[in-house]
């Protein structure tokens, strides 16, 4: 009996096995859609009529296994009812694969991750490829969810509480032989074997299931002493055997959680409690505490936005950047001018995730010797977490050839320049790049704040001239501006972004103007800080309550991360644009001319520590002689609240402004390009998310009322107050 269902079909074998593929259409990666429930319960009541049958594998007919749940189902579900039901019926499936009288094995290539792990944890047995592309997680939380579909409950009970607690609470994935080592796989194989090893697996369980019915604490340990003799994990595992221990666990995960959240994420939380349930009043509770969370959560503003960043970013893998359609030139070989901080990491995503070979240029040995061991570095790192084999890393390197003349940039398609920060310099790089590249050579400029349209002035090319503005540190951020002038042409700007997404990027397109678009929102959140410091309240003060609200660190903190003489000339070029909105405060100026210029010289807001001749760490403690360099008493108490709002509303309004000026291309990439490239709290969605959230009316009304204490930097900008006025909302 060879059926089809909608996502699956089932393939009969002559050695009595059956395959359960997973086909999802018109898809390119499986998602769990509205309907898998339905259809794993057909296909188990077909395949229990089929007496022969003596194994059964569950694979995919795609390059990934299951990715998780349909997002878009998801953020379509009426309400928290629906989405109880969706986890209700879901759960009852996997109930039916896992008690299905003949043990079922996943086979498990690629993403296996949120209700695709789920799908393989009710499976009585997983094999795994030891491919690259293999990760196994449950990384639900991070889209504001807990797992819906039984693995709060099943995995603590295939991994121990200390290990899912790690994964559900994080949303950390693994590779197979990470996997294989906490039990969540039991076996690791090449992918040519893997529905081999699959049947043999089921068949081996078969023959176990005769003689054992269940796997208790000591099969657990002797399996774990087998895999890898490792006393931690047995030490841990006889710890949540009794309660007192596990309220150990429970308690230590509870403030790592709030710790990294502040409190923000309900998600881990809920997670957390649902799991304590299923472990203190047993399986049945724990899949109902978990349909209950689960359908609260799934229709929570926090997850919405979560969820609407997530389709935004994959509708961004998927858009041309272009309003034409227009093929990208094919990019074969590209040049890096700097091999600096920026251009180091240029040169690693170009070679590392796009595989293009690359030419790094600087002046000096010593300084490309530096960026070649940044870029080892990165490589290093990419093979131990084994995203990539030591051959790949190897590849990689051996892709990036440093020079100090322009040797090899005839070829080179696409020059990414990442020189100091400075007109001059930059515009006479591009005359010299020019006189030595080929006629079709696209130069690209990562300046951060030069209006792209200067530098083009040097080129005798301009409509080849555009922005690539990347974030620090490039192989970690994962946004990509791309800037456009009104002399670049669209096939240009096409190859950049094809470039920017070869190279693992979210490329939002941005049409040229100081600051261009995370530039200029940034600046005024900054200045606002800074205004904050000089009415005296406290540097400590204000990035803990900018960091309380969800931002990676705190303005101030960035200041010297960023530099503050940098800060400072961004803060004059965006004034010159835009008048006294973004007029800097005198204290940029008073902290530059005391020497003080933020992490780099070891002298800024907070303290820093020389090591190896750079100044490293993370400045922890403020620098309270900063005070004095001031003239400041940092005595002035605000509510944490407050001091967020008011560095916050300056900088969603200018991301009004660059809306209404046609800097953006839609709010959506207003929204991705905050989060992705400045740490813009996610779970608010962005700023347009955030205004609509809000109310633009409310947004308005405070805007006002610090205008009226503060001034024009607080004027609202006119289409958030038209808009406000007919009750239209950004996504509207
Ligand atoms: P950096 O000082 O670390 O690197 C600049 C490198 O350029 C140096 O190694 C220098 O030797 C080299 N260089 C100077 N003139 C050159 C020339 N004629 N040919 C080849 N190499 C030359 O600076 P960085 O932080 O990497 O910044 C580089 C650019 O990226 C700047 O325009 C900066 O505004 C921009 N940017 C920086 C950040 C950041 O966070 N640091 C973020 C986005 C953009």
């Amino acid at each position: 009996t060879n059926g089809t269902f909608r996502s699956l079909r089932i393939e009969k074998r002559e050695d009595n096995a059956a395959i359960i593929w997973l086909d999802v259409p018109d898809v390119s990666v499986n998602t769990l859609q509205a309907d898998f429930a339905q259809d794993f319960n057909r296909v188990l009541e077909q395949l229990s009529a089929d007496k022969d049958l003596e194994v059964v594998v569950l694979a995919s007919a795609k390059e990934d296994f299951i990715a998780g749940a349909d997002i878009k189902m998801l953020t379509q579900l009426p309400d928290a009812e629906a989405a109880r039901q969706l986890s209700r019926t879901a759960q009852q499936a996997m109930d039916q694969l896992e008690a299905f009288p003949l043990p079922i094995v996943a086979a498990i290539h690629g993403v296996c991750l949120g209700g695709g792990l789920e799908v393989a944890l009710a499976c009585r047995g997983r094999v795994a490829t030891n491919s690259a592309r293999t990760r196994l997680g449950q990384p639900e939380v991070k889209l504001g969810v807990i797992p819906g579909v039984g693995g709060t409950q099943r995995l603590p009970r295939l991994v121990g509480l200390e290990t899912a607690l790690n994964m559900i609470l994080t949303g950390k994935t693994h590779p197979a032989s990470k996997a294989c080592a906490l039990g969540l796989v039991d076996e690791v194989v090449p992918r040519p074997v893997l529905l081999e090893a699959a049947l043999a697996r089921a068949r081996e369980l078969v023959q176990e299931n005769n003689k054992e019915p269940e796997a208790g604490t000591f099969q657990q340990v002797s399996r774990i002493f087998g895999s890898m003799l490792s006393l931690r994990k047995v030490r841990s595992l006889l710890l949540e055997k009794n309660s007192l221990g596990r309220s150990m666990v429970f308690n230590q995960a509870k403030k790592k959680v709030l710790s990294h959240t502040h409190g923000n994420l309900p998600a881990p939380l809920q997670a957390l409690e649902v799991i304590k349930t299923g472990m203190e009043q047993g399986l049945e509770a724990g899949f109902k505490a978990e349909v209950e969370a689960f359908g609260d959560l799934a229709v929570s503003t926090k997850a919405r936005n979560l969820m609407a960043l997530f389709l935004a970013k994959s509708a961004l893998k998927k858009d041309p950047g272009t309003d034409e359609e227009i093929a990208p030139r094919l990019v074969r070989k590209v040049g890096v001018l700097g091999a600096g901080l920026m251009g180091s990491g240029i040169a690693y995503v170009t070679a590392a995730k796009a595989r293009l070979p690359v030419r790094l240029k600087d002046l000096k040995q010593e300084v490309l010797r530096q960026g070649l061991r940044t870029l080892w570095n990165a490589v290093t790192e990419q093979v131990k977490k084994r995203r990539m084999t030591a051959g790949e890393g190897d590849r990689v390197l051996a892709l990036v050839r440093p020079t100090t003349e322009y040797t090899g940039f005839k070829q080179a398609d696409v020059v990414i320049e990442a020189v100091v920060e400075d007109l001059k310099v930059k515009q006479q790089v591009l005359r010299e790049v020019e006189a030595h590249g080929g006629p079709e050579m696209i130069f690209a400029s990562n300046t951060s704040s030069i209006p792209i349209h200067k530098i083009a002035e040097a080129s005798d090319r301009p409509e080849a001239v555009v922005g690539m503005h990347y974030f620090s540190p490039v192989p970690k951020v994962p946004l990509l501006e791309v800037i456009v002038t009104e002399k670049t042409v669209p096939e240009v700007v096409a190859t950049c972004v094809a470039l920017g997404k070869q190279q693992n990027k979210t490329v939002i397109v941005v049409r040229d103007g100081a600051g261009f678009y995370t530039t200029r929102i940034l600046a005024p959140y900054i200045n606002e800080a800074t205004h904050l410091l000089a009415e005296g309240v406290s540097i400590q003060d204000i990035d803990k309550a900018l960091v309380n609200f969800g931002f990676p660190v705190g303005p101030l903190k960035l200041l010297d991360e960023v530099g503050i003489d940098v800060v400072q000339k961004i803060a004059h070029i965006l004034e010159e644009a835009f008048g006294e909105r973004m007029k800097p405060t005198s204290v940029l100026a008073k902290l530059v001319s005391s020497h003080r210029l933020g992490k780099k010289n070891g002298q800024g807001l907070y303290r820093y520590q020389k090591m190896d001749g750079i100044f490293k760490g993370k400045g922890k403690q403020v620098d309270q002689s900063v005070y004095q360099s001031l003239g400041i008493k940092p005595d002035k108490k605000l509510e944490a609240n407050e001091i967020a709002m008011r560095c916050l509303l300056p900088m969603i309004n200018e991301a009004v402004h660059c809306y209404h000026e046609g800097i953006l291309r839609s709010a959506r990439d207003g929204d991705v390009g905050a989060v992705f490239g400045l740490g813009f709290p996610p779970f608010l969605g962005g700023p347009f998310r955030f205004i609509d959230n809000q109310g633009l009316r409310n947004v308005s009304k405070q805007l006002v009322h610090y205008q009226e204490q503060f001034g024009k930097r607080f004027t609202p900008a006119s289409l958030l107050v038209d808009l406000a006025q007919q009750g239209i909302g950004f996504y509207d």
